[in-house]
Order: C-alpha cells, then sequence, then structure tokens
C-alpha cells in the first residue's frame, strides 16, 4: 500500500502558499493570523477526510481517525505547522500532512484499524515568537505547566493566553496525555547526513545529549619582553597542552561525539601582554548518556591537569544542558522494519535537535522517522526536500502506523 505522493506534495504547496516569504519560504509564526489560517486550512482538509478534531487549552489540535475499538489506546502521529520568521515549507507541516495522507489512504483502501489514529498539531513549536519551544507538547506532557506557558509573551508584550482566546483557538480539553500505544513523529532531518550518505529514511534511535561549558582560566598578566617563559603563569600554555587533548578524547569516543569550541577570549587581549585570562566554552554531545557523560568527566580531567601542570587556575562552569532521548526500542524496531521492508536506503541515526517527540517520548513509547533535506539547510527559507523522499517517508510513516494501530 502506497500513499498519494502527488497529493500530499499539493498540500505541502497549498499551505506554504498562506503567508509565503520573498524567497520560497513561509512565515506563519505560532498563534499570529497566517498561523491560525494554516490551521484552519488543515482542519478542514481532516474533516473532509472524515476525521474528528479537538482542540486543547495550549492550542493543540487533535484530528482522529476512529478505530474499531474506540476505547483502545491512540496510535499518534503529526509535528507541528508554525514556522519560524524566515522559516521553511516542510519544517513540521511534513509531519502534519503526511499524517493526513497515511490517514486517507487508508480511508480510501477502506482499511479499518483497532486502534484510533490521531494526528497532534503541537501548538508553538518553533518557540520564535513566544520563547519557548515545544511548548505545546511540553505543556501536554506535563514539562512544562499550563500558567507558565498562557503567560509567555511576544516582543510587544501579548501573551500566549490573550493570543489563544483572540483567534479562538483556545479548547476545551484539558491539556494531559491520554492513554497512547505508540507514537510516531516524521520530519526533515534539518542536517545533512542522510543527504550525503544517499540514505532516504533515517530511523531515529534518539536524540543526542548535549551540554555547554564555559572554562575560565587565569594566570597572571606579565610583559611579553622581560618575563623570562619559566616564571609565568601563562593560560595559553595551558590551552597548547588540553586543545589537543581534548580532540583526541572526542575521536576516541567514535563518530558520533562531538566537540566545538565556538568561543574564546583572551585578556586583557594586547599584542605584548601575557593574557591574566582566558574564557572560552566547550561544547559537548553524544547520543549516548554514558558516553556522554564520561566525555564530561573526561573533558574537566584533561582540563584541570593542564591548568595544574601550567601554573594557572580553572573554573569550569556548566551553562547550559539538555539531557538527551533514547527512543522506545518497540517503536524504534517497528520503524527499522518498515524501512527495510521499503526498499528506500536507509540508516539508524539520532537527532541532533530537539523535537515535540522528545516531549512525548517522557509519557508515551515514542520514535522518529527522518527524510533529507537539500544540503541539510533547514531554519530558512531554501529549505527543501525531494518530491521523491517526501513520498517516501510518507510511505514509511503509514507502514507503521498500519502495523501499530491494525491489530491489539
Ligand atoms: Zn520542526
Amino acid at each position: 500500500m502506497q500513499v498519494n505522493g502527488e497529493r500530499l506534495w499539493q498540500r505541502l504547496m497549498d499551505m506554504a502558499a498562506i503567508a509565503p516569504t520573498e524567497k520560497g519560504g513561509n512565515n506563519r509564526q505560532a498563534l499570529t493570523d497566517e498561523d491560525v489560517a494554516g490551521r484552519k486550512l488543515f482542519i478542514k482538509w481532516a474533516e473532509a477526510a472524515g476525521c474528528s478534531v479537538r482542540l486543547d487549552e495550549i492550542g493543540n489540535i487533535f484530528v482522529r481517525k476512529e478505530g474499531l475499538n474506540p476505547h483502545a489506546p491512540v496510535v499518534l502521529t503529526g509535528s507541528h505547522l508554525d514556522t519560524q520568521p524566515t522559516g521553511g515549507r516542510f519544517d513540521g507541516i511534513y509531519g502534519v500532512l503526511a499524517g493526513l495522507e497515511a490517514i486517507e489512504t487508508m480511508h480510501e483502501q477502506g482499511i479499518e484499524t483497532e486502534h484510533p489514529i490521531e494526528i497532534a498539531v503541537w501548538c508553538n513549536e518553533e518557540g520564535s515568537r513566544f520563547p519557548s519551544s515545544m511548548m505545546g507538547s511540553a505543556v501536554w506532557s506535563g514539562v512544562m505547566p499550563l500558567s507558565t506557558a498562557l503567560e509567555l509573551r511576544d516582543i510587544q508584550g501579548i501573551s500566549v493566553g490573550e493570543e489563544l482566546r483572540r483567534t479562538g483557538q483556545r479548547g476545551d480539553l484539558e491539556a494531559v496525555p491520554f492513554p497512547i500505544k505508540a507514537a510516531y513523529e516524521l520530519h526533515i532531518e534539518q542536517g545533512p547526513i542522510l543527504e550525503n550518505a544517499e540514505d532516504i529514511i533515517g530511523v531515529v534511535t534518539g536524540v543526542q545529549n548535549m551540554s555547554r561549558q564555559q572554562f575560565v582560566i587565569t594566570g597572571q598578566e606579565a610583559h611579553a619582553g622581560p618575563t623570562p617563559m619559566a616564571l609565568r603563569r601563562d593560560p595559553m600554555r595551558a590551552l597548547g597542552d588540553f586543545l589537543p587533548r581534548l580532540y583526541a578524547m572526542c575521536a576516541h569516543n567514535g563518530e558520533d561525539a562531538k566537540i566545538t569550541f565556538g568561543e574564546i577570549r583572551a585578556e586583557p587581549g594586547s599584542g605584548n601582554t601575557i593574557p591574566g585570562r582566558l574564557v572560552m566554552t566547550c561544547d559537548l554531545r553524544h547520543p549516548d548518556r554514558m558516553i556522554y557523560e564520561g566525555m564530561v568527566n573526561a573533558a574537566y580531567d584533561i582540563v584541570r591537569k593542564a591548568c595544574a601542570d601550567a601554573n594557572v587556575d580553572i573554573e569550569i562552569e556548566e551553562l547550559f544542558h539538555a539531557p538527551g532521548v533514547t527512543f522506545d526500542e518497540t517503536c524504534v524496531s517497528i520503524v527499522h522494519k518498515a524501512a527495510k521492508a521499503s526498499g528506500y536506503p536507509y540508516r539508524l541515526m539520532s537527532s541532533g535537535a530537539g523535537h515535540d517527540a522528545c516531549n512525548v517520548a517522557s509519557v508515551a513509547p515514542t520514535a522518529m522517522i527522518f527524510i533529507p533535506c537539500r544540503d541539510g539547510i533547514s531554519h530558512n527559507e531554501a529549505e527543501y526536500a525531494e518530491p521523491a523522499h517526501v513520498e517516501a517517508g510518507a510511505n514509511v510513516l503509514l507502514s507503521v502506523l498500519l502495523e501499530s494501530s491494525l491489530v491489539n
């Protein structure tokens, strides 16, 4: 069974016709009139496809294809319809419209499923207008209190609560999880891995752990000329020692390990003064929590040892930490099986970005499916996915939804 790729592509383009930007992208930021126009268009399509529509108190939309057993736990899919101010036509929208395409294909083939299937449109995923990404799914899954979300304000001081009321997008349904058998989010990769490998389907096993560490290394300012090398307390000497060791430590942890030194500042920043202070960041990432924690500890040890050897002081502060998510083993294996059976080239991979699925994963068995996007570009008007890849991902989603919903 195959989806109608042309219909799905046409819907993506019809949705993109709402609030287009100059360079071929979209600007439908959360709960603007433009976002609401997109939501209404989707609801119109969903109702025409025989689905029922519910709206919850934080503006999440749930579109339902009834199951033979209406009391059976739901098989959930979906993503988001809001965009960045200079966003693309596929980020989020693809997952929502592919879910609808899968349901319509089932209807056309006369397929009844044991479990109900629902498509979630999570409100304010992008966090560009109201400053909190993945807001709707965070409230629904209990990660963020409803009252906090309703009080988030845009740059003009307008709150989420006010905009939900003004636009009629605040529903009666309580924003809490309902029984879910399995949840799947289909999304463009937003990175270059699939494209470079010439794979079409990404079986996403989780979202990587990440943190940003700040190193403040203090030595002593002194004149570049008269100060003997042996008597200097030079933070640069420590840097020269630990930098290659940190890269080696990262390489030792395999190709999924990432280390980035994105900011570095020597103070006072004068050409003939030995710097008294060095301030720098170290971004560390790995999909596996144990390996990730090992990397952080190893980095601390390496930096502290190098600083002690150079007779300089070191203070380390973790500026932020986003714990990783490991998706549900059964859900991942169902996606894996469907990808294999589809015949499309595929790979297992982790996500470099956060998604609503991370929040959903905290309350229900969850996995994700990726397709490539051109040059790995996203959050950009130039974002593009090949029609053949769009169709391929929707076919895999269709198999996965059938596998999870047909029988108990
Ligand atoms: Zn997205």
